[in-house]
């Protein structure tokens, strides 16, 4: 067996604790006699999974008692509808428009209500954050909306926008789990699991119970009022059970490594590696304005496009794979989570410093 370098966007790499425990477990689930995946999801020891999964998350993140930890399906990009269904009572909204996903929750919700986008870095292409810091907030906004950290272009909120008192939502798909955050200042972060924590097919909401009602747009499908999930422990219908199941494990495996704090310590120390080597390569260079720098999701190009693709292959062959920029930007990507082994990041490096060797 050979494990590689996994420096996926997402899915993306997981413990190899993790998988390693989901292997041993496959077939007989802690003397059940069966696999998670062919268990009832109203069995007690599925509830006591979830039950787990819900209070281990709430210990990392110090979620607040008012808010409810929802696990659904649909992906981030279902939520980018189930958002203006569920908060747009004066069917306004105010958007940040820092890269795709950002734009993709943006065009959705225009489909249900008024949305401004009321900054955007599409001028720089989505290469830095934008100034939040007194921004032309609409008088009625139910809410206003955020990609807390940008995946495809490598950017990440160091300071919150100043929402002038709106209830801030945000997608924190590809930074969840990866530092501390204080629960307190959102209505709603959420995330698909597949970046940061878990197999693709779970989305995590944790709301704010007062943003939770049945006053809902009436185009509204009962699968994506949050009242419905809320009301039924995230299992109004099955769950994507096995993959709460691996998330719960992951929620395990972070608090062994000393939770959020450690985590960060850990993800800073990773991502210093890659970008100080950045920082002095004449080949090499990140794209992403210093102080918008990523902890997860690091772009970087050496200008010519051919050089970028023989980089790729090569580093593939040397088993650092999906080192591929996304598609509608080109060059590379190293996505570092919190799976990514330091020793990873370390050997990338010392291979790109071989490639700039025998390319100068
Ligand atoms: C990947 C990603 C999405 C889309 O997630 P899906 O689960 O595929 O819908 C949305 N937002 C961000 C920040 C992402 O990284």
């Amino acid at each position: 067996m050979a494990r590689v370098y996994n420096f996926s966007a997402g899915p993306a790499v997981l413990p190899e604790e993790v998988l390693r425990e989901a292997a041993a477990e496959m077939l007989d689930y802690n003397g059940t006699g069966m696999s998670v995946m062919e268990m009832s999801h109203r069995s007690k020891p599925y509830q006591r999974i979830i039950d787990e999964a819900e209070a281990d998350l709430r210990e990392l993140m110090n979620i607040p008692a008012n808010y409810k930890v929802l696990f659904l399906q649909g992906g981030a990009s279902q939520q980018f509808a189930a958002i203006p269904m569920n908060l747009m009572k004066n069917k306004v909204a105010d958007y940040i428009i820092t890269g795709q996903w950002a734009k993709k929750a943006y065009e959705e919700a225009k489909k249900y209500g008024t949305a401004n986008a009321i900054a955007s870095s599409a001028d720089q292409t989505f290469s830095y954050i934008p100034d939040c810091s007194d921004l032309p907030i609409s008088e009625n906004a139910d809410y206003v909306y955020i990609c807390e950290n940008n995946t495809i272009y490598g950017t990440k909120f160091k300071q919150l926008p100043n929402t002038k008192g709106k209830v801030l939502v945000s997608d924190v798909s590809s930074c969840f789990l990866s530092e501390p955050v204080d629960v307190t200042k959102y209505g709603i972060l959420y995330g698909g699991v597949q970046k940061n924590i878990g197999p693709a097919g779970v989305v995590i909401v944790i709301i704010r119970e007062d943003l939770i009602s049945d006053d809902v747009l009436p185009c509204t499908p009962t699968m994506l009022k949050y009242k419905i999930h809320a009301d039924n422990g995230s299992l109004y219908n099955t769950p994507p059970a096995y993959g709460i199941y691996i998330c719960g494990k992951v929620f395990k495996w972070l608090k062994k490594q000393g939770g959020l704090e450690a985590m960060k310590a850990y993800n800073e120390k990773k991502a210093a590696i890659l970008y100080d080597f950045l920082d002095r390569s004449k080949l090499f260079k990140g794209t992403v304005r210093k102080e918008d720098r990523s902890l997860m999701n690091v772009p970087f190009v050496t200008g010519r496009e051919e050089l970028d693709a023989e980089f790729i292959k090569a580093a593939t062959e040397a088993g650092f794979v999906n080192l591929k920029g996304h598609r509608t930007v080109g060059g590379m990507r190293a996505s570092i989570y919190n799976a990514m082994p330091i020793e990873g990041v370390k050997k990338l490096v010392a291979f790109m410093e071989e490639f700039e060797k025998q390319h100068s």
